[in-house]
């Protein structure tokens, strides 16, 4: 039996073995709470200290603007809640993005009901915000803008700095979700006025039950979990220190080899990209040809759109994980995809497309492995149609 091949980086990604190292002495020894002020309690302080500089090092930022919260969903909630509450939600206007996480459009919804107003902006047929739009959409009481450095279904990264200008020279608030960028892509918050970024540990290979919110010097924000002051009174409740420690190690490998590690996705994905139309006459990629995750591929089967998940099976069966759209679709199965409609697809061809996500630990040979059998998936679902070329 070959070993399994992992294609699914964007639902989450192997925890690197440097990331468990980091975790495991917090987990076994060092248990203390980095609020106590005797030596077990500053031994975890000093672990949960050493992780924010690590993390801010992915932006050039300074370690105290780093919110360790519990998730990149809770560090969404954080950016959106925080800054409208300390707005005031009432009468104040939000702009996002019609592709957003749910960590996005729900909370917005919520925050809705309590009265602030929510701008989507469209995006282009691959995905991508105009940044005219933005410009026309900001109104005297946008208080904040929201949208996401690259997608999770399609990939595609949006001209985030550009975004970020706009909203500094209007005076409002930018918010990016990076949950799916942090560590794939530069940020730099020196020269990009992002106010807000949120990431999550365990999309890369770190633990789950992390995430981290970027909060620039100055910016006011209420916090969303009152309690006992931690995280300077942004985040309360006692921290995750292991976790914690695995995020930083987690930040400081991927800041550490981004440049190179992208590069070589970028090898694996556009061979991807490459052989599989050639092999499979049905098959188009999604999204921006090259305004893309470094390792990320979307794609649809055209005439075969009710049939993405069996697909997504019979690979299962062939021992190659990718998914569906995204992680969030096992639970909204065959329901279409908001992203995809928003790039403007109709609700049929919405429900069906393969997402190939790459991570740190898949090689060139996995995917040609994976080139060999996806022509044979496709033909064995369409035998009578012969949708598969040879081989
Ligand atoms: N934002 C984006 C773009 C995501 O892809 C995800 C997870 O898939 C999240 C937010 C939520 O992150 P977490 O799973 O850490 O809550």
């Amino acid at each position: 039996m070959p070993e399994r091949i992992y294609f699914d980086n964007a639902a989450t990604t192997a925890p690197d073995p440097r990331v468990l190292d980091a975790m495991q002495p917090y987990l076994a020894r060092f248990w203390g709470n980095p609020s106590s002020l005797y030596a077990e309690g500053r031994q975890a302080r000093e672990a949960v200290d050493r992780a924010r500089a690590q993390v801010a090092g992915l932006f050039a930022a300074e370690p105290d603007e780093i919110v360790f919260t519990g998730s990149g969903t809770e560090a969404d909630n954080l950016a959106l809640q925080g800054a409208l509450l300390a707005a005031g939600v009432s009468g104040s206007h939000l702009v996002t993005s019609a592709i957003e996480h749910p960590a996005v459009l729900a909370c917005c919804r919520q925050l809705e009901r309590l009265g602030l107003a929510v701008s989507e902006l469209p995006v282009d047929g691959q995905g991508l915000v105009d940044p005219a739009d933005l410009e026309k959409a900001i109104r005297p009481e946008t208080r904040l803008v929201s949208i996401m450095a690259a997608n999770n279904v399609v990939g595609t990264i949006q001209p985030i700095a550009e975004l970020a200008q706009i909203a500094r020279r209007r005076g409002v608030l930018f918010h990016t979700d990076a949950v799916q960028a942090a560590g794939k892509i530069a940020f730099d918050t020196r020269t990009q006025p992002i106010d807000l970024l949120s990431l999550s540990g365990h999309k890369l290979h770190g633990p789950k039950g992390i995430g981290a919110l970027y909060v620039r010097a100055g910016v006011e924000l209420w916090p969303i979990l009152p309690g006992g002051g931690q995280e300077r009174g942004r985040r309360s409740g006692t921290e995750n220190v292991a976790a914690i420690a695995g995020l930083g190690q987690a930040a400081e490998i991927a800041a550490a080899d981004r440049p190179g590690e992208a590069a070589r996705l970028v090898r694996i994905r556009d061979h991807l990209i490459e052989s599989i139309p050639a092999k499979i006459d049905n098959a188009y990629l999604i999204g921006h040809r090259w305004r893309r995750l470094p390792g990320h591929i979307c794609l649809g089967f055209e005439g075969m759109e009710g049939e993405a998940i069996k697909l997504l099976l019979e690979l299962d069966k062939e021992g190659i994980a990718i998914s569906s759209g995204s992680a969030c679709s096992a639970i909204h199965a065959g329901q279409p995809s908001h992203v995809l409609e928003a790039l403007g697809f109709d609700p049929l061809k919405a429900r069906g497309s393969l997402r190939i996500s790459l991570g740190r630990f898949n090689t060139l040979e996995e995917a040609e492995r994976f080139l060999e059998v996806l022509p044979r998936a496709v033909a064995s679902l369409r035998p009578i149609r012969r949708l598969a070329k040879a081989g």
